[in-house]
């Protein structure tokens, strides 16, 4: 199955992945990591993309539909793919289109309220790039699975967090209507506890 995972930054995407990838057997696939991983291995792509990143902005639509266009070609993807934080905008919608449509669009559907304090209270381990909420971990700066240091993503300040919210209201959520025209489109509340959320989007894909 191909699927595409839409939500504001924070609607839990990420979290929801693991187990959709795991239970269709499809790789998660997240602009969002890959653009992380260039910056951190400072790549020239991770290089001329850092400060976009780091202010919240979107990456150049070209350069992200090449990077998507590629990976989808990789043998993993013969069952289908899992994509998170692509297409960001109607622009990218179509082209993913062009060359592979998704059968299912899952929405995840949570207050901005909640997504301001979730970002701006999340932690990422340096080590095995697992992310936390402070309220729920003993040590802020201490990973609780490898022990690795934590740190707050550059993008995940909170004046950041105003700008990608406000991008994702511009640019993301008109996909919503892009793909409820398509009837590919299904909607999940985020907001409840993470194992409702989890049967609820099993039961909106089907599986
Ligand atoms: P994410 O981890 O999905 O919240 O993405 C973090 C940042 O990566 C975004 O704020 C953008 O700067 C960039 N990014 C991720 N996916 C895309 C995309 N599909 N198009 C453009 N920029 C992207």
């Amino acid at each position: 199955m191909k699927v595409v995972l839409l939500g504001a930054p924070g609607s839990g995407k990420g979290t929801q992945a693991g187990f959709i990838s795991e239970k269709l057997n499809i790789p998660h696939i997240s602009t969002g990591d890959i653009f992380r991983e260039n910056m951190k291995k400072k790549t020239p792509l991770g290089l001329k993309v850092k400060s976009l990143m780091d202010s919240g902005n979107l990456c150049p639509d070209d350069l992200t539909v090449e990077l998507i266009k590629e990976r989808l070609n990789h043998d993993d993807c013969k069952n289908g793919y899992l994509l998170d934080g692509f297409p960001r905008n109607l622009h990218q919608a179509k082209a993913l289109d062009g060359f592979c449509p998704p059968d299912k669009v899952l929405n995840l559907d949570v207050d901005f309220e909640r997504i301001e304090r979730r970002i701006t209270g999340r932690r990422s381990c340096y080590e095995c790039g697992g992310t936390y909420h402070v309220d729920f971990i003993t040590d802020p700066n201490k990973c609780p699975l490898c022990g690795g240091e934590l740190f707050t993503r550059k993008d995940d300040t909170s004046e950041t967090v105003k700008t990608r919210l406000k991008v994702y209201q511009t640019q993301t959520e008109p996909l919503i209507g892009y793909y409820s025209e398509q009837n590919k489109l299904v909607t999940v509340d985020g907001n409840a506890e993470i194992s409702d959320v989890e049967r609820n989007v099993l039961e909106a894909l089907g599986i």
